[in-house]
């Protein structure tokens, strides 16, 4: 819901955030503010010295972020943002200002100047506006900030210990979060409670009120200075903004920035005035050399080709959304149901429904019986009932989940993992992913229920086919390192009747397990909840690794391999199962570019496999290409 009539005035427009501060993000969010992180890069080392008021500093400081940012996007991103916002928030107490701490010591520091006395936390917005005309980029710029007083209570040795010891201190500016343990600190707060937080929310949305309606700012508001090149009332910032003509040679990027007193800062001391290359939009302007080939008329399957991959991505949607509603299992239930039928039992529109049913029989999903003079009326294909029911022993419902829910929005991030060659949790679900299952994949219960859905649907897929590819008759015991919900396990054994397997995998999907056990099953699967980058490995005669590798750069892949090696005796195997980047099938080089949106890792060639296994002390790779989606690899320790 967007709450703010002027927040409104923004959707549609690409607005990027030049910070990557969890709490901004939340802040800005939570009012219905739709825009794109972008962290800026510009390194907070300004001479504090050369700065008035500690205002001035955190001001500048958040004009330097958005702007880094403003100028970059057009090279590396090939985007114009509308709008960029960068925000710097630090503590002043005693004429020093403070930012983030750089260890325990300076966090002790901090919090014993700010024991027992006021002191003033201070946000610096800038707001800057890319107007792009001609090849030619103008940056207009808007700032101002936010102060607020903080009063702390006296601060116990014990209790500034404690806190510091809780690691909260250090990412924090003046060495608190007020909004988390820090607010057991504090005494009194006058002003904006959320400037401390990070972000001065009711500031920023007065001032895009002036800037895109004109409305006077309050005469209370006495912080709003520095507001550098305004707007004419009557029109958004877009239109009002001052032109040069076209600099020489083309595609210059160029800022206009005035100061609050009206002088014109020069252009240099802003600009690198280099040319950003071409634009996406330049780009399209280029004149072509059109040859003859190109000129012919296009053939059918040609054409065919390409609008199926243009158009692809709307089946992929129908599907989601037609298993998402339940829609198979509505027709299992009562086949052969007419669109109004279908429409009530799943409490939709007749007009969406009729759509979807009819898309759904193109696809082969449905089928549809015209009766005459009478609706249609729809069922099941084969093809839906063996893997779009929710629980047929091949169903792929939890998987589709998963595509539907994480790995579209992921996709949709898929222009900016190219640019930046990393994976897009943080765009996408505002996720920081330093490792990348606990912070990113596990950090709410209802996705990693539906992670482990999905793993666990798509390895009763292809499990049997990885089980099979080799003859495991000489080991007793294997251990299935990330094994998640156990389904593959599950496979081995049952095609294995000597074998014993142990799960590992980490402790928050080990809890999660036995919502995914099998009804009849013998003793012969446990499960060890641990870390298989830190914590011993369990002993086993083979050690499998499924869609594991590929969810991690070379350098933890030696990682793991290596403890792998330790743990085996010679005669020991490892079996991996992946998807062999080839060129055969587009299949494999898609699955890569899902790895880097959402994970540090890739898709390997059978040769990159074999190589990374003999690094590791184990031969005799042998290969099979199974008839599923993913192939086999074992190799003996030697
Ligand atoms: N092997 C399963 C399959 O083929 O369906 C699951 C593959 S899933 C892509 C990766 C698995 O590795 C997840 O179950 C995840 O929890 C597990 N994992 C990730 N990091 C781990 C770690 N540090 N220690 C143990 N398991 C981990």
């Amino acid at each position: 819901m967007v709450l703010n009539p002027v927040i409104s005035k923004l959707v549609g427009k690409l607005v990027v955030l030049a910070s990557a501060s969890p709490r901004r993000m939340e802040i800005l969010r939570n009012v219905g503010l739709r825009f794109e992180v972008v962290p800026s890069r510009f390194k907070e080392t300004l001479d504090k010295s050369q700065f008035k008021t500690p205002q001035q500093y955190a001001v500048e400081t958040a004009k330097q972020k958005a702007l880094e940012v403003a100028k970059r996007m057009p090279f590396q991103h090939l985007k114009i943002p509308h709008m960029v916002i960068g925000a710097d928030t630090i503590v002043s107490v005693d004429g020093k200002i403070l930012e983030k701490p750089v260890d325990k010591k300076d966090a002790y520091r901090m919090l014993s100047s700010l024991s027992g006395k006021e002191h003033s936390v201070y946000t610096g917005v800038a707001l800057v506006f890319c107007h792009e005309k001609e090849n030619e980029v103008d940056y207009q710029l808007f700032d101002f900030y936010e102060e607020t007083k903080v009063k702390f209570a006296d601060l116990s040795e014990s209790m500034l210990w404690e806190y510091i010891d809780s690691g909260e201190p250090m990412d924090k500016a003046g060495g608190y979060g007020i909004q988390a343990l820090g607010g057991m600190l504090v005494e009194s707060v006058h002003g904006d409670f959320l400037n401390v937080v990070g972000f001065p929310l009711n500031h920023f949305c007065r001032q895009l009120d002036l800037l895109y309606n004109g409305s006077k700012l309050s005469s209370s508001d006495s912080h709003s200075t520095l507001i550098l090149s305004q707007p004419s009332p009557d029109h958004g910032p877009g239109s009002s903004c001052k032109r040069s003509p076209p600099a020489s040679p083309a595609h210059k990027v160029k800022i206009n920035s005035e100061q609050g007193d009206g002088s014109r800062t020069p252009v240099n001391s802003l600009s690198n005035k280099t040319s950003p290359g071409k634009s996406a939009e330049t780009r399209r302007a280029m004149p072509l050399n059109v040859t003859e080939q190109e000129e012919r008329e296009p053939k059918r399957e040609e054409l065919q080709r390409i609008i199926q991959l243009m158009e692809g991505f709307k089946a992929s949607k129908a599907l989601f959304t037609a298993s998402n509603v339940g829609l198979f299992d509505v027709l299992r239930r009562r086949p052969e149901l007419d669109a109004a039928e279908v429409a009530q039992e799943l409490k939709a529109s007749v007009r969406g429904t009729e759509r979807l049913l009819e898309a759904c029989v193109s696809l082969g999903l449905l089928k549809s019986k015209e009766r005459p003079s009478q609706t249609p009326v729809y069922k099941n294909t084969s093809l839906s009932k063996r893997f779009l029911l929710s629980d047929t022993p091949f169903s792929l419902r939890g998987y589709i989940q998963h595509c539907d829910k994480t790995v579209w929005p992921l996709f949709s991030h898929l222009e900016e993992a190219v640019q930046e060659g990393s994976n897009q949790h943080q765009r996408a679900f505002g996720k920081t992913s330093e490792d990348l299952f606990q912070d990113a994949v596990y950090n709410n219960q209802e996705a990693k229920l539906r992670f482990m859905g999905a793993m666990h649907s798509i390895a009763r897929v292809t499990g049997k086919a990885v089980a099979t590819a080799f003859d495991l008759s000489r080991f007793k015991t294997a251990c299935d390192l990330g094994g998640c919900t156990g389904a593959l396990a599950y496979e081995f054994t049952k095609a294995h009747p000597e074998l014993t397997v142990t799960v590992f995998d980490l402790p928050a999907v080990v809890d999660l397990s036995e919502h995914f056990h099998p009804r009849h099953t013998d003793n012969r699967v446990s499960f060890v909840a641990g870390d298989f980058f830190k914590d011993d490995l369990p002993k086993a005669d083979l050690y499998i690794l499924a869609r594991v590798l590929h969810d991690w750069s070379d350098e933890k892949v030696n990682i793991l391999l290596n403890k792998i090696a330790e743990a085996c005796t010679p005669g020991c195997a490892v079996l991996v199962a992946e998807t062999i980047l080839d060129r055969e099938s587009p299949y494999a080089a898609l699955q890569s570019l899902n790895m880097l949106v959402q994970t540090e890792g890739r898709e390997r060639t059978k040769r990159q496999y074999a190589d990374l296994l003999r690094q590791h002390g184990f031969g005799a790779v042998r290969t099979v290409q199974t008839s599923n989606f993913l192939d086999a690899f074992m190799a003996r320790k030697v």
